[in-house]
């Protein structure tokens, strides 16, 4: 069962451009600004007259698209995604966009997210004679529409998502449109924008601002996006929605510069640190943020609390993913070329420092390490997320409570794990409240499952299996 769920999760970056002649240029920059959903493979369709074509790789986007590539992906509309892949699972054969040929055409898709009925529908597929050839949630969808007796494109897509369950924003490419769709909950962000002429669907608005691509709206909870020649239609598969957005999304996976339903990310993180401040008070003589992620909200607490906010903590940028370690000892030394703290900072120092999340405690502890190690008097560690307790179903890489140190430790018992001389998380009440969607509905429209065990969606038989074994382990 844990293989199941494991192989499922997908932490990705998607797009798709209709109607720009350099489309797969556009769709480069766009996933290398994504780059930060997926490092594990990447790849792109474009409609090239009356066919789709395709390159997808392992690796970065700049390592899997050279120039030449790029050029070869000559056409007016284009696909692409980023991959982000649990341990095991990263091979060629799960890299997205897939591309399908049938008797009738082609049809190319990606998605970003996770479907928890995945297992059951592929079964039911595999059943009434489905081959498939990855371990994605992807190919559950193409099958799904291909069997379906509906007439039209669109009918047997909406019919198609319909069934699914779980967390999922899909961008599906045909010779004829872009058809973009959100799940009921709204787990993942997807947004559109228009440049020139030109639609633009992207998993994060930042997408846009590097493009030059207006934003015009967020894609809502149930939405079908329909983009042709003729321009876009928007209408929904299902009426049975409820708003329940990642707060994940906001604390740690969206960039700074994204703006989910009008909220900027940076500025939601901010804020997060300011409610820290204000729910806890502390003296101390330093605020530093950890790089890249704890940032933001670190700037919020030095704001709130007036303790001056310094660099105390520098992340090498250039560190080579593949960096290959002969011994425990370099194996050490690989973290600090990694994450170093700024001695003239900390050396003496009272020290509070921010970080998004706690998962696992390693990161925590190495920090902690890192600044004491430079000679900082103090530790005070604070946390903008509450603790993480419960695993993720819709496509943040949580996945099971026994990877969570706050499942069965508490905040005492953590501190004292990562050896911090106090430690704080900001309440939930905090958190949604530091978000502030603008709307009215439980947790302000925002999915708080991974803190209090609250999932949106019904969990089916096997899942609830899964829970329940999560819970045990
Ligand atoms: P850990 O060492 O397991 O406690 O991981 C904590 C660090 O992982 C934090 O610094 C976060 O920025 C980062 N993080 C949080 N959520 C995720 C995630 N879903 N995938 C990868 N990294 C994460």
């Amino acid at each position: 069962m844990f293989g199941e769920i494991k192989g499922l999760n997908e932490e990705c970056g998607i797009v798709g451009i209709w109607g720009h002649k350099e489309a797969a240029s556009l769709a480069y920059i766009a996933l290398h600004t994504l780059q930060h959903r997926g490092q594990e493979g990447a790849g792109i369709v474009v409609k090239s007259g009356n066919k789709l074509i395709q390159h997808r790789g392992l690796g970065l986007v700049s390592e899997v698209f050279s120039k030449e590539k790029i050029d070869k992906l000559e056409g007016n509309s284009a696909i692409g995604h980023v991959r982000y892949t649990t341990a095991g699972h990263n091979e060629i054969a799960n890299v997205q966009p897939f591309l399908f040929h049938f008797a009738h055409g082609s049809l190319a898709m990606c998605h970003n997210g996770n479907l928890i009925n995945a297992t059951t529908l592929r079964k039911q597929l595999e059943e009434e004679g489905s081959i498939f050839h990855s371990s994605s949630d992807t190919e559950v969808l193409a099958h799904l529409i291909t069997k379906s007796n509906k007439k039209t494109l669109i009918e047997k897509i909406k019919e198609a998502f319909s069934m699914l369950k779980g967390g999922f924003a899909f961008i599906v490419f045909t010779q004829n449109e872009m058809i973009a769709a959100l799940d009921p909950n709204g787990f993942r962000p997807l947004s559109i924008g228009k440049l020139r002429d030109s639609y633009i669907i992207a998993s994060e608005t930042c997408v846009f601002d590097t493009i030059g691509a207006d934003f015009i709206r967020d894609v809502s909870p149930g939405e079908i996006v329909i983009i042709n020649n003729d321009g876009i239609k928007i209408e929904r598969y299902t009426n049975d929605t409820e708003l329940a957005i990642c707060s994940m999304e906001f604390i740690y996976f969206a960039r700074p510069d994204s703006n989910i339903y009008g909220v900027n990310i940076h500025t939601a993180r901010k804020n997060m640190g300011k409610a820290l401040a204000k729910e806890e008070k502390i003296k101390a003589d330093v605020v530093c943020g950890v790089p890249d992620s704890g940032i933001s909200a670190a700037i919020g607490y030095a704001e709130e609390s007036k303790i001056p906010y310094e660099i105390g903590l520098i992340k090498n940028r250039y560190v080579a993913r593949t960096f290959i370690q002969p011994s425990n000892e370099l194996r050490e030394q690989g973290v600090k070329m990694k994450l170093s703290a700024v001695r003239g900072v900390v050396e003496g120092k009272s020290v509070v420092v921010v970080d998004d999340s706690i998962v696992r405690g390693i990161t925590s502890k190495r920090i902690v390490n890192l600044l004491r190690e430079a000679g900082a008097k103090e530790v005070h560690f604070k946390v903008s997320s509450p603790p993480l307790m419960y695993p993720c179903f819709y496509g943040i890489d949580i996945q099971t409570t026994r990877e969570l140190i706050a499942y069965d430790h508490s905040i005492e018992e953590i501190r004292e794990l990562i050896g911090a001389d106090s430690l704080q998380f900001i309440s939930q009440d905090g958190l949604i409240n530091s978000i502030n969607l603008p709307f009215s509905n439980k947790y302000k429209g925002l999915c708080m499952a991974y803190f209090n065990g609250d999932y949106p969606t019904a969990l089916y038989d096997y899942e609830k299996e899964m829970k329940d074994k999560f819970k045990t382990c």
